[in-house]
């Protein structure tokens, strides 16, 4: 007898979930910044909120990107790049940044670490003709590298002649911060934005469900490993299929061991981060892709701060963490791959 009692209230409370929004306004927007494209769309009660909230969205990304990028001769990075010896000023958003990437660096073991930078320019994966550096140019160059010795003082960042840093590694991921505090700022409780990959989704969607994220199969970019369903979550990908060049048959990719200065082959392809904060998500999930499968499960089990990761490696075993389990779906993978949850005992 309860149960019929309780059905009508339960059917009630779904149907709530279902219009809580249903006069909600969307509004979308791809931008190009930080040398990739991204992709924003928010939710809001009337238009004019919608559009205003994705203007501002906009503008945060411009500002951050003329801050942030190297090879924006007027940006801060670029300032701080041009050190030689000689302390820079830098405003406090840039120091504050500067040095959570070097916590991230010492957390790591060292697999993250900004002050790739020299390396990545012999490299040249952005420009028009990448190249492979031969081993002595990428030890005369490792000379530079080691984000230990950047000097903070007050409202100032000292680097060596030689080094440089390169926040490829961590600005998307802090921009994606940024636009939940923009979000926030204007009253947006509904929002997903992928920056170049780099998967930031506020709230649920609409309708009350939660987001739909896919995740790329790096063995086959465009079709998918699964699918997450997420709320209020970053989700952040690194991998070796994103930006590379082939020479004599073999492919090299952004992504550097700072040990070597050589391209991380770590055994795997993929690394994905789902977490509650871009910035840290974005440095580990290029960490654990140069770490590999032992160093990153190591990490994971051990790491001060709780978060899931997929890992995929070069022999098609996808990993995910235990805290995944009733977020991800592989049927809409395209490929037959093994399936492996791991657990922290
Ligand atoms: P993506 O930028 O494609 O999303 P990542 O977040 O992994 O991928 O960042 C790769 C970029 O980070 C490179 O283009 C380079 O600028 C920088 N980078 C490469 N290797 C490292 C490293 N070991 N530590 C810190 N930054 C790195
Ligand atoms: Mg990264």
């Amino acid at each position: 007898m309860k149960k019929w009692f309780f059905l009508p209230l339960l059917c009630a409370a779904l149907l709530c979930g279902c219009v809580r929004e249903p006069s909600a306004q969307e509004r979308s927007a791809q931008v190009f910044a930080m040398d990739t494209m991204m992709d924003i769309t928010v939710y809001a009660d009337d238009a004019a909120a919608a559009e205003s909230a994705l203007s501002a969205a906009e503008a945060e990304i411009h500002r951050l990107d003329g801050l942030l990028s190297r090879h924006d001769e007027a940006s801060a990075v670029a300032a701080v790049n041009a050190s030689s010896g000689a302390p820079v000023a830098v405003d406090e958003e840039v120091l504050s940044l500067l040095e959570t990437a070097v916590s991230y660096s010492a957390q790591t073991g060292d697999a993250f670490d900004i002050t790739v930078a020299p390396i990545m320019d012999a490299w040249n994966f952005t420009g028009d003709a990448p190249r492979v550096p031969s081993r002595e140019e990428l030890d005369a160059l490792l000379v530079h590298v080691g984000d230990e010795r950047i000097v903070f003082g007050d409202g100032t960042v000292t680097l060596e002649p030689g080094m440089a840093v390169d926040l490829g590694g961590i600005a998307k991921g802090y921009a994606s911060d940024r636009l939940a505090a923009v979000f926030e700022e204007q009253g947006i409780d509904s929002a997903m934005v992928s920056l170049g990959g780099n998967v930031y989704v506020r709230g649920a969607k609409p309708d009350g469900s939660p987001w739909r994220v896919a995740v790329e199969d790096p063995n086959d970019p465009g079709a998918y490993l699964g699918v997450l369903s997420l709320t209020d979550a970053y989700a952040i990908t690194s991998g070796g299929y994103q930006r590379y060049f082939e020479q004599d048959g073999v492919v090299y990719y952004h992504i550097i061991d700072p040990k070597t200065g050589d391209v991380a082959r770590s055994g795997l392809t993929s690394a994905t981060v789902i977490c509650t904060n871009g910035t840290m998500g974005d440095a580990l999930s290029t960490a654990l892709f140069v770490m590999g499968y032992d160093r990153a499960v190591e990490f994971w089990k051990t790491y001060e701060t709780d978060f899931d990761m997929i890992l995929m490696d070069e022999d098609g075993t996808v990993y995910l963490t235990e805290g995944l389990k009733d977020r991800f779906d592989p049927s809409a993978a395209e490929h037959d791959y093994e399936y492996v949850y791991l657990s922290k005992n």
